[in-house]
């Protein structure tokens, strides 16, 4: 430490050693500043100012030596060897270059330590260069100890430097890496120069030509004073750059920054674009492709596009071209671009405007559809099924193939909505488009043309038989139990077949054919399918005419009642009279009501028909014996149509009839419709005193469980178990059982239908029974009741007789 004090204090001219240090400050601060802007300036130029960094700290340092080495007093003269002097700069020069690429460039956390390092060794190569371009007219020997510390500190300092310059861009950080390469610079120097010692020797005197310097003392100190000069103005040059640039670039940044809000405030993606390769976007255009602008930047746009074409160059700003963008996520986007020329930086670019079409599109799209499908069951409406059935029926002209056309119906589905209300028809509407869709062919298209109303067209049918097969496979879908919410439904469809080319060519004429085939399933008891056949054009037309015949004939009170009586089989009394009701017609004649009562049913007729029917009951049934009931049947549309309580009511009021002398005869559809609401409205008949009675029992569902949830007087068994009961066994066992769980219940038992006294007798001995047939008579005229009523009717004795007899018969067997 002595060593190097002395060396500094004693052989050293204490102002140049000022000069020096002077000098070795600014270009520190030189030095780091212009290593400085190698980071702060964009790519294309860091390697420029890496080399000014180079050169400014080489010469600052190299200067700082040569003044330092001019300040040393050396006992001899000493001259300088002018390639050794500057080849010891140009050696600097690159050195530090390197160690400040390094510091720069490298990516991790050792390589700017390193770098400074190599600074650090590049002023130490620096050094030891110079002094052995001395000739001192002496022997240098060396401290080896203080050499090596000499260089680790310089490189320890220089890496300090390197690593405060990169890591803190403020002024404070600036100041700091000076410092510490400062402190390099000056302690390589003064404990280098601790480290020798000069050795007088004869041989070393020589004078060289090749040198620069000799020992006159004046002229070194002008060497020294140029020499710190020239070093000041590279290196103050080299900061001017250093602070000018660094101003300019933060005046470029802000125009940026400006430019770049500007662009980001757009609702538009922005890229810029030159030679097809994308060099800056705005962030909506990043936004848009859900990508960064590190992805981008570079990229060549062509990349992007995953269908369409960008506007040719040289198109007008109003022309957008539509294309669609892929997005990192592999969707595609939408977008109308716009594009246009400009200079960018210095160079000419083309500037692509994209606007995010998406949504309109999305929203268009959507309008389409719902101007082509019904929202309910997603099916396509009227107006899209029409364009479908054309272009079927187009391409079955040319490929000489058959297409075939389905309508359906669902049957009574206005019932539904009427008992259940419109959300529950609105789902079961929507269960039986997919069930129709599960039915049917992947080449099937299947529509809902209104309400209850579905349409399919089945293009490339094989044959009728075809197409009828597959109308009978959606009729039998449809058909089978059907849960809506918590309610068990059972709905039921029909079904018109029409075939192209062989019914008809025309889409117009065809769709009336597959109404008329419709219709006609309906006609024949619904939940079936039809084709279509010629004849039914007219046949309809008959039944329109009819539609407005029976309209007519029940507003103008033409229709008429007949009254079949009903005895009871153990003593033939006359118990009542079923009211039936007849519509002579004056062109048909005599129609019949199995006819027309379903036509008045299906056109709502019925309610208006039926209230006449009770109130002309009613008032022919004041006239007959007390004991003589009338039964009135009640189709169940009245039913279901709410005023039915009003209407028996009002008919028993205006004729003065007594209540337990009416009998309303529902058939067993009436309470499979809806339990409930039956329930409800059986229990208010009765509460008028009426008796009740299920119609036609055995026909429909049979089920025993309504004679115990509902308040029935009495059954009447359906006709068809009547006839020839004697020749059925199976028959006999049904009816017997009925009879017997009816007894039961306390309820009697109507037999309808006996037609000859060979069933009659296989009825047995039951006198309680009730007997109506045409074995007992055939519905009756009002004028023919009066002659019927008498008891001592000889057919009625034998009718009593026979049952007797059968008793008998019974005992024998
Ligand atoms: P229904 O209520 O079962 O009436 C009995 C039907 O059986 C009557 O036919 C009657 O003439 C017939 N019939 C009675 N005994 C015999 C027999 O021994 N042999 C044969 N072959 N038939 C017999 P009609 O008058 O033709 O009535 C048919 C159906 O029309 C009735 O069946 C009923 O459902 C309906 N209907 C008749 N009048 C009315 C009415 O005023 N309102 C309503 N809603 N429906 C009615
Ligand atoms: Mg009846
Ligand atoms: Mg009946």
């Amino acid at each position: 430490m002595y060593r190097v004090f002395y060396c500094l204090t004693v052989e050293h001219d204490l102002r140049l050693v000022a000069v020096a240090a002077l000098l070795c400050v600014v270009s520190a601060l030189g030095a780091v500043a212009t290593a400085r802007r190698a980071i702060d300036v964009p790519a294309a130029r860091r390697t420029a100012w890496l080399l000014v960094a180079g050169f400014v700290t080489g010469v600052g340092v190299w200067g700082t030596h040569f003044v330092s080495m001019l300040a040393y007093e050396a006992p001899f003269p000493v001259q300088y060897h002018l390639a050794g002097t500057v080849g010891s700069l140009g050696v600097a020069v690159f050195v530090i270059s390197c160690g400040w690429t390094l510091a720069v460039r490298g990516r991790n956390v050792l390589t700017a330590p390193a770098g400074g390092a190599l600074i650090g060794a590049g002023i130490a190569t620096m050094h030891f260069m110079g002094i052995d371009a001395m000739d001192v007219g002496a022997a240098m020997q060396w401290d080896a100890g203080l050499v090596v510390a000499a260089i680790v500190l310089a490189m320890q300092f220089a890496a300090g430097a390197a690593m405060v310059m990169t890591r803190f861009p403020s002024r404070r950080g600036l100041f700091g890496a000076a410092t510490l390469l400062t402190l390099g610079v000056v302690s390589l120097h003064f404990i280098a120069m601790g480290a020798l010692t000069l050795v007088p020797s004869s041989a070393a005197a020589a004078v060289d030509a090749g040198l620069v310097a000799t020992a006159s003392a004046g002229s070194l100190k002008l060497l020294a004073v140029t020499v710190a000069l020239a070093v000041v103005l590279v290196v103050g040059i080299g900061l001017f750059a250093a602070v000018l640039d660094q101003h300019l670039g933060a005046r470029r940044r802000a125009e940026m920054l400006r430019m770049r809000t500007l662009a980001d405030a757009t609702f538009e993606g922005i890229a810029v674009v030159r030679d097809g390769v994308m060099q800056d976007m705005n962030s909506r255009f990043c936004e848009l492709l859900q990508l960064n602008r590190e992805d981008l930047v570079n990229m060549p746009i062509n990349k992007l596009i995953l269908e369409g074409d960008l506007p040719p160059a040289g198109s007008e700003d109003a022309v957008a071209a539509k294309c669609y963008l892929r997005r990192r996520d592999g969707t595609a986007l939408s977008v109308q671009v716009r594009r246009r020329s400009m200079v960018f930086g210095q160079d000419p670019s083309d500037v692509f405007a994209f606007r995010d079409v998406s949504a309109e599109e999305h929203a268009r799209a959507r309008m389409t559809h719902l101007a082509h499908h019904d929202t309910l069951t997603g099916l396509p409406n009227r107006l899209k099924f029409r364009e479908s059935l054309e272009a079927a029926l187009q391409q079955a002209w040319q490929t000489d193939t058959m297409v075939g056309l389905i309508c359906f119906d669902l049957d009574r589905f206005k019932e539904v909505n009427d008992v259940h209300g419109h959300a529950v028809g609105d789902d079961l509407l929507k269960a039986v488009a997919d069930r129709m869709l599960d039915a049917l062919p992947g080449t099937a298209i299947a529509a809902r043309l209104s309400g209850d109303e579905f349409a399919v067209v089945l293009p490339d049918v094989a044959d009728r038989n075809d197409a009828v097969a597959i109308a009978q496979r959606v009729v039998n879908s449809v058909g089978s139990p059907l849960t809506v919410g918590s309610l068990h439904l059972k709905v039921s469809a029909s079904g018109g077949v029409t075939i192209f080319p062989l019914d008809g060519e025309d889409s117009d004429r065809l769709m009336n054919q597959a109404d008329l085939a419709l219709y006609r399933a309906k006609g024949l008891g619904r939940n079936q399918v039809c084709d279509f056949d010629p004849k039914l054009g007219q046949m309809m037309q008959e039944r329109r005419l009819l539609e407005t015949d029976l309209a007519m004939a029940i507003e103008d009170e033409l229709l008429d009642l007949n009254f079949q009586p009903q005895a009871r089989l153990g003593d033939g009394r006359i118990v009542g009279y079923e009211a039936l009701v007849r519509w002579n017609d004056e062109r048909r004649g005599p129609v019949p009501p199995s006819e027309f009562v379903q036509v008045a049913e299906e056109t709502g007729l019925i309610l208006k028909m039926g209230s006449w029917v009770l109130r002309a009951a009613c008032r022919e049934a004041v006239n007959w014996p007390e004991s003589c009931r009338v039964a009135v049947n009640v189709s169940p549309a009245q039913f279901r149509q709410g005023n039915l309580v009003m209407s028996v009511q009002s008919a028993l009021d205006a004729s003065g009839l007594a209540p337990e002398r009416l009998e309303i005869e529902i058939t067993e559809g009436v309470l499979i419709d809806d339990e409930e609401r039956a329930l409800n409205v059986l229990r208010a008949l009765k509460s008028l005193g009426v008796g009740l009675a299920i119609d036609d029992f055995g026909t429909g569902y049979s089920s025993l469980s309504y004679l115990r949830a509902f308040p029935f007087d009495k059954i009447k068994i359906d006709r068809s178990f009547m006839t020839g009961l004697h020749l059925d066994r199976e028959a006999q066992i049904i009816v017997q059982a009925t009879i017997d769980l009816a007894r039961e219940l306390g309820i009697r038992v109507v037999v309808e239908g006996v037609e000859d006294f060979e069933e009659l007798e296989a009825l047995g001995h039951q006198p309680d029974l009730v007997l109506q047939g045409y074995l007992l008579s055939r519905p009756l005229t009002r004028g023919q009741i009066a002659g019927f009523a008498d008891q001592s009717d000889p057919l009625r004795q034998q009718i009593v007789e026979c049952i007797s007899g059968a008793a008998r018969h019974r005992k024998k067997a």
